[in-house]
């Protein structure tokens, strides 16, 4: 965009200029202008609209990739760009000298972490932040960085003597299709919805060689198995098994086609991501053997028959509730798939167990129907919750390095974006709170960070303000109150507790935060809480017995009794005999929460996230149809203001985002200082040969200046000298780089 000649201008004035930059812009070539600004620094002035214009601009001339200083902004195209994620291109950007001078792309930051854990003064993990809202493109994007890693990263054990399946970044590669096969789904905003967090460590050895990886993941949605949302589905790999098992897989696992399934919606939708043999071949690839695939396939299918379990209201609270029918046929093929005794399985869902009074007599209590139903979408949760997490745990055997392997890794983080439906609950806390979390990391690594260093270390800066959530974040997971201590409290009390009351007990515990709003026109209980990326409401029904996530001893007891080979890998027996019966209200355990879990896991991932240098990618939804050429100014608007972009941009143009300490810059580049001819000596004397630890001494700050100027004698590119370190740009950095490879 234009420079704008006159400053800020106000009222008609504004106007006026507004009009004549149109004007100019039109006669100097307009949108044609905006689409070839490959960086949103350079957009003048930069604001929301100014950005937004650009971007459009560039993604109706399918233009997929911006930077913005230290972020990279990807559009997704909705549509195939098979030429944009090559090998050729691949390599172009690895072998390019300057990967930051071509276009814009996700390789361009694949390939700057990779060099800066290669090469770096002070070498340091890297990893590489993928955000945005659910459809924007995070997982794509992340698929598409790990093969550009098994491509440069690729270990020189030839291609010949290693079959390609079993070489360590292909199997690194399959870990995609089965985690998303088990872990996504079809959902109204995306038809590949990650419903899990996913952190992946690539691990790199001392010749930047892919050795391994590790995966971590987060709060699978596991009440899917259960229930889905009107036009939602399953997790795709129950449609994978469901119209791609063989006909003798069909008749063993009792799944004859056309066969209806509650748990099962939509199996008439045809989606790519239901291929069954793609999921098959990648799991045999990690060592999942084809009778272990046959029993998890099984016991899929037996959770599939227990949604068609069925209960009626048995009209007398002393009496079991009745099936209804059919459902006999559909618990029975249950318990046979899941390796249980029919009448024991149907017994657990129907009758709970409790001890009470001073000699802890057992007492067996006929449930309602409502809690039939409940028990028996628990019994579906917990067993695919854990084979969830078992099969990321044979997948980390499978590609895990040794610790003496690898050094180095390069962490690719792609979680859930921030969530705002009408009616928001527990998952959508979780959520939108991990997101608060990361949009801090972000705040406090590149903007306060870098603002506060400038200061401390004396560069003259103009402060940019920015918006910190630590307000936001007080209120969420604060000491010694916020809204996760109240609900963890309400669990501990196990004390009924209304959606009302729960409204009441955090509106008076929590008055007064600037983060807590109230939606008085709502119908339902509920509390609002302001995130960064804009307000949302909670309904307060199920907080607390979501948080509780209870699991009634039972099921685990029966599920730990099962034939099942996979079922008794899953559960397997407690070494001890402890009480199995559900234990009366004085004997609790102390709960561990949903919440408190949660927390826990993500700041380990935020220590790990710390001890790296972050890249940052936003994936932006340009429309929610999901339709190619299509830019919605307000969709893609609110994803700018919910990530801050403007804001960056502003910090980044006028940034040096590389530091590194007065000693080892000097220690780097002292070569350089000797290209000075020797009657010129710079003002500390000419630089001893051999570069002797005694060269350059313990700098001054004056000093150091003099040997800088040495250096930079025939350097025009930005650098700056701070109290104790060097600030320069990406480009600063490569000039150097290049002059020290030539002495
Ligand atoms: P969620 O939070 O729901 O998991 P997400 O951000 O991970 O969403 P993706 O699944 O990566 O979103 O992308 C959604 C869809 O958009 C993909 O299935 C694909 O069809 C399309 N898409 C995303 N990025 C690209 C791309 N670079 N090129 C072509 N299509 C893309
Ligand atoms: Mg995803």
């Amino acid at each position: 965009m234009l420079q704008q000649a006159d400053g800020h201008g106000s009222g008609s004035d504004a106007h006026g200029g507004e009009a004549l930059r149109e004007d100019l812009q039109e006669f100097l070539g307009g949108e044609a202008l905006l689409q070839q600004l490959d960086d949103l620094t350079k957009v003048n002035p930069v604001t929301l609209e100014t950005v937004l214009r650009c971007l459009q601009a560039r993604y109706m001339a399918d233009t997929f990739y911006t930077n913005a200083g230290c972020t990279l902004v990807a559009l997704n195209p909705f549509k195939p760009v098979p030429q944009l994620y090559s090998p050729e291109l691949m390599r172009e950007y690895h072998a390019a000298s300057q990967p930051q001078t071509l276009k814009p792309h996700i390789f361009t930051v694949g390939e700057q972490t990779y060099r800066n854990v290669r090469s770096l003064i002070e070498p340091v993990n890297q990893s590489i932040v993928v955000s945005g809202e659910s459809g924007a493109g995070k997982t794509w994007t992340s698929r598409c960085l790990m093969k550009f890693y098994a491509m440069v990263a690729a270990s020189p054990t030839s291609w010949e003597s290693h079959k390609v399946a079993e070489r360590i970044e292909q199997r690194i590669l399959n870990s995609n299709p089965i985690m998303e096969a088990f872990g996504n789904a079809c959902t109204l905003r995306n038809n590949n919805s990650s419903r899990f967090g996913k952190f992946i460590q690539l691990q790199l050895n001392g010749a930047q060689q892919m050795t391994g990886a590790a995966v971590q993941t987060y709060l699978l949605e596991k009440t899917r198995v259960a229930c889905q949302a009107p036009s939602e589905r399953n997790f795709h790999i129950f449609y994978q098994i469901y119209k791609g098992a063989r006909a003798d897989e069909r008749v063993q696992w009792r799944l004859p086609e056309g066969a209806a399934f509650s748990w099962l919606p939509h199996p008439e939708r045809t989606l790519e991501e239901d291929c069954f043999e793609v999921t098959r071949e990648a799991m045999l690839h990690l060592g999942i053997d084809a009778p272990t695939q046959n029993n998890i396939f099984q016991a899929l299918a037996g959770l599939l028959h227990l949604g068609n379990t069925r209960f009626a209201d048995s009209g007398n609270e002393a009496q079991p509730c009745p099936l209804v029918d059919g459902a006999q046929c559909s618990v029975g093929t249950s318990a046979l798939l899941l390796g249980l005794p029919e009448y024991h399985l149907l017994e657990t869902l129907r009758i709970r167990t409790i001890r009470a009074g001073r000699d802890q007599q057992v007492f067996r209590k006929p449930c309602s129907q409502a809690e039939c139903d409940t028990r028996r979408d628990c019994l579906a949760k917990l067993v695919y919750a854990r084979l969830f997490d078992w099969l990321v745990s044979v997948i980390n055997s499978s590609i895990c390095a040794t610790p003496d392997s690898w050094t180095t890794f390069i962490g690719l983080l792609d979680v859930y974006g921030f969530e705002s439906f009408p009616n928001n609950s527990l998952e959508q806390l979780c959520i939108n709170y991990a997101n608060e979390k990361l949009q801090q990391h972000f705040v406090a690594h590149y903007l306060r960070a870098q603002q506060e260093e400038y200061a401390v270390e004396g560069l003259t800066w103009s402060f940019v303000s920015y918006q910190d959530n630590q307000p936001c974040l007080d209120l969420i997971e604060g000491s010694p109150v916020s809204i996760c201590s109240l609900l963890n409290e309400e669990c501990r009390l196990n004390r009924p507790s209304s959606a009302a009351q729960l409204q009441t007990r955090i509106e008076s515990a929590l008055t007064g935060r600037p983060r807590l709003g109230r939606d008085r026109l709502s119908p339902e209980p509920s509390f609002i809480v302001l995130h960064y990326a804009g307000p949302v409401r909670y309904c307060t029904a199920g907080l607390v017995e979501k948080n509780k996530d209870p699991v009634p001893p039972e099921l685990t007891r029966l599920l730990q009794q099962s034939q099942d080979p996979l079922l008794k890998v899953l559960f397997p027996a407690d070494p001890e005999e402890k009480s199995q019966e559900e234990p009366s209200g004085q004997n609790r355990a102390p709960v561990l929460t949903v919440v408190s879990k949660f927390k826990a896991s993500l700041e380990q991932l935020l220590q790990v996230l710390h001890g790296t240098t972050p890249h940052y990618i936003r994936c932006i939804k340009p429309n929610s149809q999901a339709q190619a050429q299509i830019f919605h100014r307000e969709e893609v608007l609110s994803q700018l203001e919910a990530c801050g972009l403007v804001e960056t941009i502003h910090i980044s143009a006028a940034g040096f985002p590389i530091r590194v300490s007065h000693r080892n810059f000097l220690e780097r580049y002292k070569l350089l200082r000797r290209l000075r001819p020797a009657t010129t000596p710079g003002p500390h004397g000419p630089c001893p040969a051999g570069g002797q630890s005694e060269w350059p001494p313990r700098a001054e700050p004056a000093m150091l200046r003099g040997l800088l100027q040495d250096i930079l004698h025939a350097l025009p590119a930005p650098l700056h000298c701070g109290r104790t370190k060097v600030f320069m740009t990406d480009s600063t950095l490569e000039l150097l780089e290049r002059r020290r490879a030539q002495v």
